[in-house]
């Protein structure tokens, strides 16, 4: 039997692959791994009942995935809407990165009660967020569906 297996878990030190495989283990968060460390609630117990990959209109192939009923359906509920390589040129990871970092020290900033540093933090959010609007709005992040394909 093989275990359904939607997050790439190969071992216990956590997922080896996200969303499809485009996105590395640090996107897990708190969703798929517990306070240890090692194992979080995204891990699944059910038997896989089916093999698949994500594929996007624009050739991009995710691993293959063991998976079962459920997982599929919410890899194709969550997941699929775009794919996350024709998503993420290079200039909106930039962007995204700049974001993830204002996010963390907006964290530090709220948890010294520094409301001053956390204002600033947040007005640079905000240009870092239209900058991405305006990524979409010019076509260069492109969202493409991705379908998952069920290996036989
Ligand atoms: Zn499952
Ligand atoms: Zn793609």
């Amino acid at each position: 039997m093989t275990r359904c297996n939607p997050y790439g878990y190969a071992t216990d030190a956590g997922p080896r692959h996200l969303m499809g495989g485009f996105y590395s283990s640090a996107y897990a968060g708190k969703q798929t791994t517990e306070r240890s460390g090692i194992r979080g609630p995204a891990v699944c117990i059910n038997p896989a009942d089916r093999r698949a990959r994500l594929i996007c209109a624009n050739g991009h192939a995710g691993p293959i995935m063991d998976l079962c009923a459920r997982h599929a359906q919410e890899i194709m509920d969550r997941m699929a809407q775009c794919c996350p390589r024709c998503v993420w040129p290079a200039v909106a990871r930039g962007v995204n990165e700049t974001m993830d970092y204002l996010m963390a020290e907006m964290a530090v900033a709220r948890d010294r009660g520094d409301v001053h540093r956390y204002g600033l933090l947040l007005a640079q959010l905000d240009d870092e967020r239209h900058t991405m609007d305006e990524l979409v709005a010019r076509g260069i992040i492109a969202k493409v569906p991705l379908t998952l394909v069920e290996i036989s």
